[in-house]
């Protein structure tokens, strides 16, 4: 049994957040707690706990969130000036909530992640 957390909530609008976008797969929203500028966190429809649950399966889900992520870059006009995505997986990564999300940061220079 996958456990739900609050993600399947907002997905389902039972509690405020500021939904970017929503399709039958996948639904975007402004992280509660920014990182930057523009922070929005973009995430499957489906449970999937972490990286490592994703299955051959889920391949086209997650080719879409990337096809999501450029098009909300391009919404929020931070398409050309650049933008960092990032996944964390489990407790060396930071991980807090257990459905899978990407984070699309980006509306100033981040600096460089990897030397
Ligand atoms: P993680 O550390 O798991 O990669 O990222 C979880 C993100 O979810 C954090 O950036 C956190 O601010 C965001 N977050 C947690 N709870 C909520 C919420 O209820 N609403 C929104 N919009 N973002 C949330």
């Amino acid at each position: 049994m996958v456990q739900e957390t609050i993600f399947s909530r907002i997905i389902r609008r039972e509690i405020p957040s500021d939904i970017v976008y929503q399709d039958d797969f996948v639904t975007a929203f402004r992280d509660i707690s920014p990182q930057a500028p523009v922070h929005i966190l973009i995430i499957p429809n489906k449970i999937i706990p972490t990286v490592n649950d994703i299955s051959e399966h889920d391949e086209k889900i997650l080719g879409h969130l990337f096809t999501v992520a450029a098009k909300i870059a391009k919404q929020e006009g931070i398409d050309d000036s650049g933008y960092r995505l990032i996944m964390n997986c489990n407790k060396d990564a930071g991980q807090e909530v257990f459905h899978l999300h990407m984070h699309l940061l980006g509306g100033k220079n981040l600096g460089k992640l990897v030397e």
